[in-house]
């Protein structure tokens, strides 16, 4: 892949990263010795019954939204660590190259067309 295309996907992969840690710091703590981790804070909205019941529920979708935002960053920061290697942009399952279109639209891509569509085939 030429050096301006992966210009621009490291632009791209590190304000998605600054992207998801702002969404993660709203509703979570940042641990300080792995910036990779956040544990969702319990909300406080008050202490009736149904303000109790409605903190539990938030704090019940926090830790879902939570550990999806969590995936995102660490396959955005995985991305930009291969970035660093030199090995970016190739296949975990065949080795091959992965199409530059593909990882411009999705930059932390780390399987090839043809791969990902085998193993959805397979689930
Ligand atoms: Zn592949």
């Amino acid at each position: 892949m030429d050096l301006e295309k992966l210009a621009v996907i490291k632009t791209k992969l590190q304000s998605e990263k600054t992207r998801l840690e702002e969404e993660l710091r709203q509703f979570a703590d940042q641990d300080k010795h792995n910036q990779e981790n956040f544990s969702a804070k319990f909300p406080s909205f008050g202490d009736e019954i149904d303000e109790n019941a409605a903190e539990v529920a938030a704090y019940s979708d926090n830790l879902t939204l939570e550990g999806t935002l969590e995936k995102e960053l660490r396959d955005v920061q995985n991305a930009l660590n291969l970035l660093e290697k030199g090995e970016y942009g190739k296949c975990k399952y065949c080795k091959k190259d992965i199409l530059a279109e593909r990882l411009l639209a999705r930059p932390s891509s780390t399987s090839c067309v043809a791969c990902k569509k085998t193993l959805t085939q397979e689930l």
